[in-house]
């Protein structure tokens, strides 16, 4: 099972009017986690790719599921869950408020989704703790940061919402050796929980941090190329997610079921009563018949609405 689910993507601009691909029959899985690089000369359609992950450019062509559900059924509620809770971009320009300090730039997406500003400092400091940027950075204006210290403050930003996926679209403009090092290594060691994506012309750093580098050229995926032994671990590591998914199910049914023993218990006691009943009664006369169905009827009833209860909840409580 997979994250992402892209069956047979073809994206087109009308020029002259001809269709123009930029994108062409790309199929791929993505798992939950993991490092992955997309790499290309510029031109090969890699920022495209990308926009159709984080669902801010649809495929003229194919289908794209997330988490099992397609993409093009999604309704403008969904999207906007989507776009603050499962995805974070990290643009090629990084979009950052420049006249804002470099800390409230890392607050804002938590400030976006209405999260108090106290707890919102206080997610944003731990953050920073972990991963080490200079503190007397903090106060500083975004427009007085050098190119590094921007994109780290724009990958911090993607990470404070705690997403399922980071999307970065690198930037052109060269970064210093240590910075561009730097950058990679929080990314990585971000991909042990969340699914990165990130989109390179640097095959020297790609082939160092990927676990899966896939090549594109014109449009199209040219190779697909896997560390297998770290990819077997990110495949084990959706089984137990799966595991764990259906024993949290299972927990929850369980649960249910016990509290709601007593009940069950009775509902079952009623119903056998009312069968005993009804043979007795049938046996001694035929004339009540009307009286007998109305307590099956009531039985059945009380049976069936409460396991349509169970399964609402059952269905609320669930994570998808
Ligand atoms: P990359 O990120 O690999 O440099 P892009 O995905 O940005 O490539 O672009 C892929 C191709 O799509 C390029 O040839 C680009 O010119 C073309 N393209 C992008 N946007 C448009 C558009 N609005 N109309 C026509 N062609 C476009
Ligand atoms: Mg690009």
């Amino acid at each position: 099972m997979a994250l992402y689910e892209l069956n047979n993507i073809g994206r087109y601009y009308q020029v002259d009017k001809k269709k123009k691909y930029v994108l062409k029959d790309i199929s791929l899985s993505l798992p939950y986690r993991g490092f992955i690089t997309i790499l290309g000369k510029s031109g090969s359609g890699k920022s495209t790719l990308l926009n159709m992950l984080g669902k801010i450019d649809n495929p003229s062509e194919g289908k794209i599921y997330f988490n099992n559900q397609d993409f093009s059924k999604y309704k403008e509620k969904d999207l906007s869950t989507f776009h603050s809770k499962a995805v974070s971009f990290i643009f090629q320009h990084y979009h950052l408020l420049n006249k804002q300090t470099v800390l409230y730039n890392i607050m804002l997406p938590l400030l976006i989704s209405g999260v108090e500003e106290k707890k919102t400092k206080e997610e944003a400091l731990k953050l920073i703790d972990d991963f080490s940027i200079n503190k007397e950075l903090l106060d500083k204006r975004c427009s007085d940061l050098s190119g590094g210290e921007r994109e780290r403050v724009a990958i911090l930003r993607a990470f404070i919402n705690d997403p399922k996926v980071i999307l970065a679209d690198e930037p052109t403009g060269a970064l210093d050796k240590t910075n561009s090092i730097l950058v990679k290594e929080e990314l990585k060691k971000r991909s042990k929980s969340s699914l990165v994506v990130l989109v390179t012309h640097n095959s020297e750093l790609a082939n160092k941090y990927s676990d899966r580098i896939i090549y594109m050229q014109d449009g199209k995926i040219i190779k697909d190329k896997r560390n297998k032994t770290i990819y077997n671990q990110l495949d084990r590591i959706v089984l137990d997610k799966r595991n764990r998914k259906t024993n949290w199910i299972n927990r929850i049914v369980t649960t249910n079921f016990i509290k709601r023993f007593k009940r069950n218990l009775f509902s079952i006691s009623a119903l056998t009563i009312g069968l005993v009943s009804l043979m007795l009664i049938f046996g001694f006369s035929n004339g009540k018949d009307n009286s007998i169905v109305k307590s099956m009827e009531k039985q059945f009833d009380y049976g069936s609405a409460s396991i349509n209860k169970e399964n609402k909840l059952v269905s609320n409580d669930s994570p998808i």
